[in-house]
């Protein structure tokens, strides 16, 4: 059984076209249990995608009371990895899923399948087909031209069963032979017109080794899997509406111990993003990204390494809602889920990006305050911490400007701002260096101004946050940015030149960051809101006095202000 990781957080389930499927079937007796699944292929990492689909396959069992299988479909010997059947059974805990002992690999049932296969040989329902691929191509038709009979389809019962035998035992060469079903080369649905259902495949598997030769395709394979598994509803995304027809075929014909039901919904698209495997793994193996995990990626490796929380992205995927056309979210949406997520929960804490030196002239030289900060004004259990005030302070080297344009209200010379719960202070003078940049601010404070102090109560137009220059750590930030420069880098033809509109700008790795002392145990996974510059996450590159933090997500909330819009017009 599994237990429910969502009960507590998870926000009352929406209608949506699978829930009403599953409730009427089980209100009509036509099934008395839920039995899902998620079957990945173990031929690359996860990806937001996929998180859609196990969260509506395990959030489904989790409703009904059922059970929610993880399956891999691993008939692709070539293509596949022990690699990525790891990364995917981390991923999905991580999520927070769990499949109890319900974890099967479909080349578990090679032997069964096998079997199958023979069965509709017998039956007269498939047969060895000796074409070469491209042959059976050219027989196949159009959408609007029927298919042409492969010469080999009126093979007796006995010489496909001799020559199936064969191809298991290895006795051919690959593409030699395929077993093909016979439906009708003539069906609308090209899916129908004898489609292949095993090949020759020379090739170790990850898990079955050199024990076959033959390996058994999706079409066949997956039906039968959901079958001999008990599955009662097998959801796919919408590519597969074409292949039900043939789903259920093979079902018909052989004698499975159950016959699951079908449903595609519409597969999730973001916005600056690819999220094809094959296209990850170009970005992979090319080296445009450091690996799967790259916090640049769509990978749910690359959401947790840049802080994403599972919560919300479980959130996100239910906003989203199940539809049966396909769409492309706004990757805003995504992340106004993190942001809303990160702001309940994420310490606050002080951390100067790009540091420049502040000297308070009047503040007596070795003088060290405790200022109290809040530790999240969203949560009071939260509490405070202590931060070190003195004379030699840094500040963000943007929030000051020699020369302020309008409605620039921060630092500049002669102007006050407030130090973030310390003292409102004044720019006096600049000290430049020989080739004119400025590389130190000269400040005074005024001492009656302490946050929290009765006699506090002028008003300056800006705050800012800050670190105590001799208390501050070093750090080495690394901000994102989209991984794309287009919303949609698939638009090109066959979305071939994506790798061309790769974002450079998708990483910048800001070193000599200053951080409030209290950072400085900090342990990769741990999340903070940096004041006024986003929230960030401990990578796992990060060591004691070698601090690295990825920005996960900035503060500037685009989503939420396209809702408002929405929500006024409305
Ligand atoms: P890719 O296109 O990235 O190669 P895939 O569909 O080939 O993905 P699988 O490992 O076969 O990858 O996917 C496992 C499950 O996840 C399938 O049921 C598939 O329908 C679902 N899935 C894959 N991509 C998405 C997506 N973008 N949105 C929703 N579900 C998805
Ligand atoms: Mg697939």
């Amino acid at each position: 059984m599994y237990d429910a990781p969502m009960a507590n957080d998870a926000p009352p389930p929406v209608a949506n076209f699978i829930r009403t499927i599953i409730t009427e079937d089980l209100r009509a007796g036509k099934r008395t249990r839920v039995v899902t699944r998620f079957p990945p292929e173990p031929n690359g990492y996860l990806h937001i995608g996929h998180a859609k689909s196990i969260c509506l396959n395990f959030g489904l069992a989790r409703e009904f009371g059922g059970v929610c299988h993880l399956r891999f479909d691993d008939t692709n010997p070539t293509t596949e990895d022990v690699e990525y059947v790891d990364s995917i059974q981390t991923d999905v805990r991580w999520l927070g899923f769990d499949w109890g002992a319900n974890l099967f690999y479909a080349s578990d049932y090679f032997e069964r399948l096998y079997e199958y296969a023979m069965q509709l040989i017998k039956d007269g329902k498939a047969y060895v087909d000796s074409l070469s691929a491209d042959e059976i191509r050219a027989h196949r038709g159009t959408l609007t031209e029927p298919g042409r009979d492969s010469p080999y389809r009126s093979r007796s019962v006995e010489e496909s069963l001799d020559l199936f035998t064969r191809m298991r035992a290895g006795e051919f060469a690959d593409g030699t032979h395929v077993l093909r079903a016979k439906i009708d080369m003539a069906s609308p649905n090209l899916t129908l017109r004898d489609p292949t259902l095993y090949r020759i495949r020379h090739a170790s598997h990850h898990r079955t080794g050199d024990r076959w030769c033959i390996y058994p395709l999706y079409d066949f394979t997956h039906c039968l899997s959901d079958a001999t598994e008990g599955i009662t509803h097998s959801i796919c995304t919408l590519e597969f509406e074409n292949n039900r027809p043939l789903y259920d075929w093979v079902l018909d014909q052989l004698p499975v111990p159950c016959h699951p039901q079908q449903i595609e919904f519409a597969r999730l698209n973001l916005t600056y993003t690819v999220m094809s495997k094959r296209k990850l793994l170009k970005l992979v193996e090319g080296g445009y990204v450091t690996g799967w995990d790259d916090p640049r990626m769509p990978t749910i490796s690359g959401m947790r390494r840049r802080g994403y929380t599972p919560e919300a992205l479980r959130d996100f995927c239910e906003k989203i809602g199940v539809a049966k056309r396909d769409s492309t979210v706004d990757v805003a949406m995504l992340e106004h889920s993190i942001r809303e997520d990160l702001n309940a929960r994420a310490p606050r804490v002080m951390a100067v990006l790009r540091p420049l030196r502040v000297v308070l002239e009047n503040y007596p030289d070795g003088q060290v305050e405790e200022i109290e900060a809040v530790n999240n004004p969203e949560d009071a259990a939260a509490g405070t911490r202590m931060l070190p005030f003195s004379r030699v302070l840094y500040v963000e080297r943007d929030d000051f400007r020699e020369e302020p344009p309008p409605k620039f209200f921060r630092l500049a010379p002669g102007r006050e701002v407030r130090l973030r719960y310390a003292y409102i202070i004044k720019c006096v003078g600049v000290v430049k260096d020989a080739s004119g940049e400025v590389v130190e601010l000269r400040c005074t404070y005024d001492a009656e101004t302490r946050s929290g102090s009765p006699a506090s109560t002028r008003k300056v137009k800006a705050t800012l946050h800050w670190v105590s220059a001799p208390h501050a750590i070093d750090a080495e930030v690394r901000l994102y940015d989209r991984l794309f420069t287009v919303e949609d880098p698939e638009a090109g033809k066959d979305g071939a030149d994506y790798l061309a509109l790769l974002n450079p700008g998708a990483l910048e790795r800001v070193t000599g960051t200053k951080l409030e002392p209290s950072l400085a145990g900090v342990a990769p996974g741990a999340r903070y809101q940096f004041e006024r510059q986003g929230y960030f996450c401990v990578d796992p590159d990060s060591r004691a006095g070698a601090l690295v933090f990825n920005r996960t997500v900035s503060l500037r909330d685009t989503w939420a202000k396209i809702e408002q819009a929405g929500a006024g017009r409305r």
